[in-house]
């Protein structure tokens, strides 16, 4: 049957339609109907050892096009839906995006999963089932707001298993429910992500907004991704759910090893479980638990095995987000843990003798992090820099005892969704100047640097880039009423708003330079500056800053003056949806966290392959960037990260210092509680921020403002030399493709999981 017949035939079932009479609402059932037929027809990806991905996040955004693409369809779907007068873009909007991260760290699990499939491996994700997974985005009054995210359908991409475990909370107990969503490679067979849930769940706990009674939790466990952790419910509730998360993962994976025969004692031979960040750390105790509690180990036998079983993936330095829970809310939570912990801790503490690597410290809280480097045979940072950092310093004590468990896996991102789904255009025509080898070996895209003077080659990459702006322009008119010049220069920083990503420094400089064109300083050409990011709800400060820019928005696109020369826009409910339209469209990759602080950062890498310069600090990946490119294809500023530590050591960063000795600084800070914000803004966070920066600047934002600008107005000017600046276009793209997550899973497979 060709596949207009079958889809003719489903829809037929669905509806009693013919496509053609179908609406694009249940054109996308249809075809959603159709894929996971196709899907469950793929061979499922098996072997002698396996691993598993243990994550509190996978932001695996809208899944339609990326699995039609993965298996092969997408064009001759495409054509069938043409010829019924139907659109696959059109219906692609109809899917809605479940929300299940919050930002890099739960994108990273998603390209990850996308390419162990790729590659043909065997490997399961696993993770929880959000109802309403990370709040949605709104914009009142000029201040976010959270919503509920509603995205599961009746029909959706998740299978009910039928699979259930039991999860005990000391002596409560709670049933949970497997729902699978498959995996598929591109152009290879079918993982698994597993999403656990309660049978319990009760959706009408959310009232207003995103609150809801935090106690119920046989019936709250599964609504939201991190909730408000300001208080100790909300912390609670955490514990809860990652304890839940794990416990139902250790009891699948000793089922399915079970079910395949295997000896548990030789589980380290079978099976690799990767722990992305510390959230599902409780795995290595809960899988000692049962392993001596129901399988007859001894405890020293549990460790052994165990330990040779997991690994550890560090994603981050900032103090505030290591996991150090007090023992006493494990206790609450999971009392049947706490003597496992006790003991992992005690060993260690008859071993070694320094504070500074104790599992259980002083105060009687448990460092995750510590679990993991000491109960774990790998710990890997996620860039070359972030890695040397935890070798030297943060982690260093712990480098120190395990030399050979360290080790640095610089992240990537899958090219199906960042290049071939969200740029058809750039990947159709690299496809007629390379060939189609880049889609399965990345490093082939350097075949594009033999182009780097042909004119006609460098015209097209312009050519596409100009018509993805255009797309924006019509999208962002059409979602946030917004109208922007798309021969302006696109200026863009998405990402989760948080002081050192410093977005309060981006809009520094939007006020340094509409002070400029108030005073008669026009830009050669128009100007244009996007933002996207959500806010944590419990961060005040972060709220402020989406404030500001917003406030921002407001001023300079209504003033006749200046709008002709710049305009800002802050688009809502930024999301991978989103960012898969905003990224083809950019020319300015906007990477200016404070250097140490990013640990790798992933957006960086998909504007790259789609060919922005990155403006960016000496952090994360765009060191790597930076040394792929050379100092002709990226702009480089800021204080290094050597500096940086120094100034925290030393404690010496005065941010009053820098207010002081500079107008270009004092005129954009005082910006802020100028009359004219004032009149569109609110006193309140606007002063807050104010302040902020004038008395902590924690993340050093004043240290780097001038050499921001100095660097940012010099891109501005280089992009006037159209003929340098799409060579510049075309060196990043050819240099991409060392970011494919292709690469970054060949390493861990060849260095940590060896599967087989
Ligand atoms: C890639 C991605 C991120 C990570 O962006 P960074 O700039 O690396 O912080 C966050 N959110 C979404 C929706 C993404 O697609």
């Amino acid at each position: 049957m060709s596949l207009e017949q079958q889809l003719n035939e489903i829809t037929g079932k669905l509806y009693g339609k013919n496509i053609a009479e179908c609406t694009d609402a249940q054109l996308y059932y249809g075809v959603l109907q159709l894929t996971k037929q196709k899907m469950g027809e793929a061979p499922a990806i098996t072997g002698e050892r396996k691993v598993y991905y243990i994550s509190m996040e996978f932001l695996i955004g809208k899944l339609l096009s990326n699995n039609l693409i993965n298996l092969g369809i997408y064009e001759e779907l495409s054509s069938v839906l043409e010829a019924n007068g139907k659109h696959l873009a059109d219906i692609e909007e109809v899917e809605p995006e479940p929300s299940l991260g919050n930002g890099g760290l739960g994108r990273l699990a998603a390209c990850f999963l996308d390419s162990i499939a790729t590659l043909g491996l065997p490997g399961d994700g696993i993770g929880l089932n959000y109802h309403f997974g990370l709040f949605k985005q709104v914009f009142r009054d000029r201040l976010q707001r959270a919503e509920k995210n509603d995205w599961i359908e009746e029909s959706s991409w998740l299978n009910d298993t039928g699979i259930s475990f039991e999860v005990a909370f000391g002596k409560k107990k709670v049933t949970s429910v497997l729902y699978d969503i498959d995996v598929i490679g591109y152009e290879n067979g079918v993982n698994k992500l597993h999403l656990f849930d309660i049978k319990s769940i009760d959706e009408s706990l959310v009232k207003k907004g995103i609150d809801f009674d935090k106690e119920a939790v046989d019936k709250n466990l599964t609504l939201f991704l991190y909730p408000d952790d300001s208080d100790e419910a909300g912390n609670l509730l955490r514990i809860y759910q990652e304890y839940f998360m794990v416990s139902n993962g250790a009891q699948l994976i000793l089922k399915e090893q079970k079910e395949l025969g295997h000896d548990l004692h030789k589980l380290h031979e079978h099976v690799a479980v990767q722990i992305n960040d510390t959230h599902p750390t409780m795995v290595i105790p809960e899988l000692i638990r049962i392993l001596t509690e129901q399988e007859g180990f001894t405890m020293d036998e549990a460790i052994k095995v165990v330990s040779k079983t997991c690994a550890y993936t560090n994603h981050t330095i900032l103090a505030e987000a290591l996991e150090k829970w007090p023992l006493e809310y494990i206790e609450k939570v999971v009392p049947q843990l706490v003597p496992i912990i006790q003991e992992l801790s005690d060993r260690i503490a008859e071993k070694y003798s320094a504070e500074n690597v104790q599992i259980i410290d002083k105060d009687d809280r448990v460092h995750m992090a510590h679990i993991d480097i000491h109960y774990g045979y790998s710990v890997n940072g996620v860039a070359a820099i972030h890695t040397d950092i935890l070798k030297e310093t943060e982690l260093h004590h712990f480098y120190k005892l395990y030399p050979e468990k360290f080790n640095n896996k610089t992240n990537g991102i899958t090219f199906r969704r960042w290049l071939l789904s969200c740029n058809k255009e750039l990947a159709a025509f690299l496809s007629e100047t390379i060939g189609d080898g880049y889609k399965k070996d990345a490093a082939q895209l350097e075949k594009l640097l033999t182009k780097k003077d042909d004119q006609a080659v460098l015209d097209r990459l312009a050519e596409i880039k100009k018509g993805k702006k255009r797309e924006l322009v019509a999208y962002i008119q059409e979602k946030e009423g917004i109208s922007l010049d798309e021969n302006s220069i696109f200026d863009i920083q998405i990402k989760r708003l948080h002081e050192y990503k410093r977005q309060q420094m981006n809009a520094l400089y939007i006020i340094h330079k509409y002070l400029e064109i108030k005073g008669g300083k026009k830009p050669v050409r128009p100007l244009t500056f996007i933002f996207g990011a959500k806010a944590a709800p419990a961060y005040v400060i972060a709220q402020d800053i989406i404030h500001l820019i917003l406030v921002l928005s407001e001023i300079i696109n209504n003033d006749p003056q200046v709008s002709p020369y710049m305009k800002v826009v802050m688009v809502e409910n930024y999301n991978v949806s989103y960012a898969e339209k905003l990224i083809p469209a950019c020319d300015i990759s906007e990477q200016i966290s404070l250097a140490s602080k990013e640990a790798s950062g992933t957006g960086n890498m998909k504007f790259m392959l789609n060919g922005a310069v990155t403006l960016g600090t000496s952090d994360g990946a765009n060191v790597e960037i930076h040394e792929l490119v050379g100092d002709d294809n990226i702009y480089v500023f800021g204080e290094k990260s050597d500096k940086v530590i120094s100034h925290y050591a030393k404690a010496d960063y005065v941010s009053k210092d820098y207010y002081a000795k500079s107008t270009v600084i004092r005129e954009a800070v005082d910006f802020i509680v100028s009359k004219e914000a004032l009149k569109v803004g609110h006193k309140e966070n606007l002063e807050r921020l104010y302040k902020e920066l004038l008395n902590k600047d924690w993340f050093m934002t004043l240290l780097d403002l001038e050499d921001y600008i100095k660097v940012k107005d010099q891109a501005f000017a280089d992009y006037e030399d159209q003929e340098k600046w799409k060579r510049m276009m075309l060196v990043n793209i050819a240099k991409a493709g060392f970011f494919s997550s292709d690469r970054t899973i060949a390493e861990y497979n060849k260095e940590i999981w060896k599967l087989k």
